[in-house]
């Protein structure tokens, strides 16, 4: 009943593991710790109705 499921920064790099993403574009992170840019998608939980 008490766990938490963090989903506001749910992502790591992946990459380098590391959780030290920035947003960059408006669809995209980077990584400041190997510098690189990605896009995350947003897979929903449960499905939509
Ligand atoms: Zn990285």
């Amino acid at each position: 009943m008490s766990s938490v499921t963090p989903r506001a920064v749910p992502f790591y790099c992946p990459f380098c593991g590391e959780q030290e993403l920035r947003p960059g574009d408006p669809s995209g992170w980077r990584c400041e710790v190997c510098e690189r840019l990605f896009e995350l998608q947003l897979v929903a939980i449960g499905g939509e109705a």
